[in-house]
């Protein structure tokens, strides 16, 4: 099976997504500008299961979001590099794993750009890649593949 490892600056954290992310966003809000000191972040969205601590273990940090329902952010108690985060909306069900503590980040590029209404005016959007002002509706652009995992997450939620 096709696997993605990373891990913290400090190595005391390592993980391994098990499989492909269900979506990659690119998010240009100014919450994720503000918790990464940069122009956007790499998020790629997995279930939760599909998360293995290989090693070291990780500190969850309650951290407001733009929602006022809060994330919770899971750091390494060491270095404090942020490793996923989990956001009210999909639960403790579906990790955003931050791409750029891939170990080969390369391999996830954005599959979409958000709140571009507040992308810094220097990147410059490639043509071919779905960009919206603000979110989207996963049905229109997520691949059939990942609609159908989607849908059995929202079945066990509602268990
Ligand atoms: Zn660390
Ligand atoms: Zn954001």
């Amino acid at each position: 099976m096709e696997h993605y490892d990373g891990g913290c600056t400090c190595r005391y954290v390592r993980y391994r997504m098990t499989s492909r992310p269900l979506f990659v966003h690119c998010c240009h809000c100014r919450w994720c500008q503000r918790e990464t000191g940069s122009a956007f972040v790499l998020n790629a969205m997995i279930e939760a299961d599909r998360v293995e601590l290989l090693e070291g273990d990780v500190e969850v940090v309650d951290t407001p979001s733009n929602s006022g329902k809060g994330q919770k952010i899971s750091r390494c108690p060491r270095c404090r590099i942020a490793v996923w985060s989990n956001y009210a909306g999909g639960g403790d069900a579906v990790r955003f794993v931050r791409v750029g503590t891939l170990d080969e980040p390369d391999r996830l590029p954005p599959e979409v750009h958000i709140f571009t209404q507040s992308k810094q005016p220097w990147v410059i959007l490639p043509p071919d890649t779905p960009a919206f002002e603000e979110y989207y509706k996963a049905a229109e652009i997520w691949p059939a593949q990942s609609l159908e995992r989607r849908a059995v997450l929202l079945a066990k939620a509602r268990n």
